[in-house]
């Protein structure tokens, strides 16, 4: 069984595959990949830097990610170019490890990504779980998790999907606008349905 774990950021995607992971399930973490495909030396990191210059690279030649996130969430062209080049790459990355899982007989296999549905990461789950959470509290936790100012938060959250046109292609819609053991006890109730 495959689970595709989505919502927008900060909305406990991450806390979400935590439970899952200590009840059993393999957790990719999309995130993750998408860091992964574009480690120097990687196919997607040679087209980044050709497109974006060399002002994103630190000084180990690695893209800094704080910079080009800067560029691509202040300019929505931005990041569609970035994503054109590194969403065929996870996409294929995603499809091997849930291959692998199969082979090695995982049972629950989720798939944790922000832009499940947007990438069409949802077409490979036979599952699609939202996360829900009200925009005062995404904010609040966004600003705290990652130390980003109200309008640094804000950028990155009026850069997604609404929850809203999400929905759609949501099974199940978990509000996470509560305290961590409401949460717990609802990813619990759905865990023991499955
Ligand atoms: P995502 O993976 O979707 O970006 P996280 O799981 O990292 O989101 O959650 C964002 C932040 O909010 C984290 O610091 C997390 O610990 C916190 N958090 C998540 N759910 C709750 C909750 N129900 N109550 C309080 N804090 C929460």
């Amino acid at each position: 069984m495959v689970i595709g774990l989505t919502g927008g950021i900060a909305s406990g995607k991450s806390t979400v595959s935590s439970i899952l992971k200590k009840l059993g399930a393999y957790i990719i973490d999309v995130d993750k990949v998408g860091r992964d495909v574009v480690e120097k030396g990687e196919k997607a990191y040679n087209e980044i830097v050709c497109f974006f210059g060399k002002k994103i690279l630190q000084h180990d030649d690695q893209i800094n990610r704080k910079v080009l996130g800067n560029i691509v969430f202040s300019d929505s062209k931005q990041l569609q170019k970035l994503n054109s080049i590194t969403h065929p790459h996870i996409i294929e990355r995603v499809k091997e490890i849930i291959s692998k899982c199969k082979t090695d007989g995982k049972n629950v296999i989720v798939v944790d990504a922000a832009i499940l549905i947007e990438m069409g990461l949802h077409s490979l789950c036979d599952t699609v779980w939202l996360i829900s959470v009200d925009k005062e509290t995404q904010l609040k936790r966004l600003m705290e998790r990652d130390n980003y100012t109200y309008e640094e938060a804000m950028n990155r959250i009026m850069a997604q999907t609404s929850d809203k046109k999400k929905s759609v292609y949501a099974d199940v819609v978990i509000d996470n606008t509560g305290t961590l053991e409401e949460l717990e006890n609802k990813v619990l109730e759905l865990w023991n349905k499955i």
